[in-house]
């Protein structure tokens, strides 16, 4: 793997520590389940060799849900098992209950994912259950992982943490009352998510910094959408108030079925130059991504795709700033 030595350093992080971050790739997951194309087993496995090439080491790689309610991602513990052969990735699933954290533990998971939606209206579409009756099942999970003997990780990811479509409003303090509940039920971590693309980068900042208050590193990643063209501006507020791990999507894609008109998360490739750029070392190859950028658009032929870097390529100015620094050092 190689960092893209290209981009200088320009930027200290906030509070003056090694600048680093971390693009968890889901793609494979909220991406593909909200667009109608099937993507083939082997596509997936070509796709996570190519991020995983590129520097990437945490993917999210599916979801264990019934196939029949998401067909693009019934063959997750295929994939799963050959994210696993790859050394160092952190292969992640996501798991809506107590009988996906079962597969996940079966199948060996580095990391499961439980989704809570901090909305009521958008918990009970979308998982058929109340905020609260989650946490109960995440107590559940996290006394099946502990009896296992498995070291797989619960994250417990808080949804619509900035508000929905359904319900409209959801208040800060119930955001951070069910965060501090899924840790108390056994969470390792958690995360939080503008799963509709409602944030602002003011209101990211706020969030994000009294979620850190409350529960520090345990706050463990930020999950922005780009409905409203927010989702890096929303990344960078979250980086200054010290969160460095992010999810992103390749091109962009993705959405929510329970969110009519909601495109995907923050595009990887955009994210990555985005960090790589303010000297924010990702790990990750940017070239690397556009490239595998091209071979997944022609596997999602009609599909809307976003993101704008690999309209534009890479800034020619990249390699002259580096040498501009090497002739004063
Ligand atoms: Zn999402």
């Amino acid at each position: 793997m190689s960092t893209l030595s290209v981009f200088p350093a320009t930027h200290a992080a906030p509070d003056g520590a090694s600048a680093r971050a971390v693009v968890r790739e889901v793609g494979l997951r909220d991406g593909l389940q909200s667009i109608a194309t099937l993507v083939s087993t082997a596509h997936k496995i070509e796709w996570i060799n190519a991020a995983y090439a590129a520097g990437q080491r945490e993917i999210e790689v599916g979801s264990f849900v019934p196939a029949r309610l998401l067909p693009q991602l019934a063959d997750t513990a295929e994939v799963l098992a050959h994210a696993k052969t790859l050394p160092g990735l952190l292969a992640s699933v996501l798991v809506p209950n107590y009988k996906g954290a079962e597969r996940a533990l079966e199948c060996g998971a580095g990391l499961m994912v439980v989704p809570l939606s901090a909305s009521h209206a958008h918990s009970l579409a979308n998982l058929r259950k109340t905020p609260d009756a989650v946490v109960a099942e995440v107590a559940r999970i996290r006394a099946l992982r502990d009896a296992s003997g498995s070291r797989c990780l619960i994250e417990g990811g808080v949804g619509t943490a900035f508000g929905c479509t359904l319900q409209g409003e959801v208040p800060e303090s119930e955001v951070l009352r069910l965060m501090q509940a899924l840790l108390d039920a056994g969470a390792d971590r958690v995360s939080l998510a503008d799963t509709v693309g409602y944030a602002d980068p003011a209101w990211v900042a706020r969030l994000f910094e009294k979620a850190r208050a409350l529960v520090g590193d345990r706050l463990w990643c930020a999950h922005f959408h780009d409905t409203r063209g927010m989702g890096l501006a929303n990344a960078y507020a979250a980086w200054q108030v010290g969160i460095t791990r992010f999810d992103a999507c390749l091109a962009g894609i993705g959405g929510c079925p329970h969110a009519p008109g909601a495109s995907g998360n923050v595009t990887t490739e955009d994210l990555v130059f985005m960090l790589e750029r303010m000297g924010v070392a990702t790990g990750i190859d940017v070239t690397a991504l556009l490239a595998l950028r091209q071979r997944v658009a022609g596997w999602l032929e009609g599909e809307t795709l976003h993101g704008t870097l690999w309209q534009a390529g890479l800034p020619q100015n990249a390699a002259r700033t580096v040498l501009r620094e090497a002739a004063t050092a």
